[in-house]
């Protein structure tokens, strides 16, 4: 059974790296932002509700995500597992999911902190060139992210939940090491 979080930066891989292992394993994706981009492209009630504070680089208030989660994890198709990517952002998510998952009975998960250093993370996302990385957007969700979701670094490991993975790699040797750290 595989539920996985995953932390790190802006930048740091984790799309591309969540995905990756969840193509693996079979089990969804389960990418915040991603859903929040295809409900802004679609014009929903949550996705007009998001679109400024995506556009600004800002998180996007907690109750509107915790309840895009609570969707999510009780469709049956997250029964083998998941990999969630790009929440939780803040403590007070991340404690809304510890209860969340318990009601759900689905606990039991694994956290892992993708390192980056901070100058490659910004060469990554100017390259990246989506919408929201504009130099002044991405300098923005740097200050929240150290902010707001680096607390969860402290917050997973003083719950002896949180793997480290070096991320300032290729992305064949990340996804190696990842596969090693997850199945230990
Ligand atoms: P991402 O694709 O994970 O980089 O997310 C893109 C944007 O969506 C972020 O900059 C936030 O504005 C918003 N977002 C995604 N996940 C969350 C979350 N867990 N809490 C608040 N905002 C989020």
């Amino acid at each position: 059974m595989t539920r996985l979080i995953f932390l790190g930066p802006p930048g740091a891989g984790k799309g591309t790296q969540a995905k990756t292992l969840a193509d693996n394993c079979n089990i969804p994706h389960i990418s915040t932002g991603d859903i929040l981009r295809q409900a802004m492209k679609e014009q929903t009630a949550l996705g007009i509700k998001a679109q400024g504070y995506v556009d600004r680089g800002e998180l996007v208030p907690d109750l509107l995500v915790q309840d895009m989660v609570l969707e999510r994890l009780r469709q049956p198709d997250v029964n083998p597992g998941w990999i969630l990517d790009g929440f939780p952002r803040t403590v007070n998510q991340a404690s809304f999911l510890e209860e969340l998952l318990q009601d759900l009975n689905q606990d039991s998960k694994k956290v892992v902190n993708l390192e980056v250093p901070d100058d490659v993370v910004v060469t990554r996302l100017l390259e990246r060139g989506r919408k929201d990385d504009t130099e002044e957007v991405i300098r923005r969700r740097l200050e929240v992210y150290r902010s707001e979701t680096a607390p969860l670094i402290d917050y997973y490991g003083d719950r002896q939940q949180l793997l480290v993975v070096n991320g300032n790699q290729s992305l064949e040797e990340v996804t190696s090491e990842l596969k090693k750290v997850i199945v230990s």
